[in-house]
């Protein structure tokens, strides 16, 4: 039995800690919110061609707003 949970940064599910590989550095520490966002914006541009640059940041604050890691964070307050 292994106990699945979460990752609090971008919510893929890991095997233990609190967050992914993808979310740490080197140390293990988790990475800036710019460094993840920059990430997260990335990634959503792939799956949603479409979108405009804009549209891809109100859709990435309101994924990290879900998040544990990233929700009190003033960029994604400030939404
Ligand atoms: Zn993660």
């Amino acid at each position: 039995m292994t106990t699945t949970s979460s990752c609090e940064s971008c919510g893929m599910p890991i095997e233990s800690g609190r967050y992914c590989d993808y979310c740490t550095d080197d140390a293990g520490a988790l990475q800036s919110f710019d460094d993840r966002f920059a990430s997260m914006a990335a990634w959503q541009a792939r799956r949603d061609p479409a979108a405009s640059e804009n549209d891809i940041e109100q859709q990435v604050l309101d994924y990290m707003a879900t998040m544990p890691a990233w929700r009190d964070h003033p960029r994604v307050q400030a939404r």
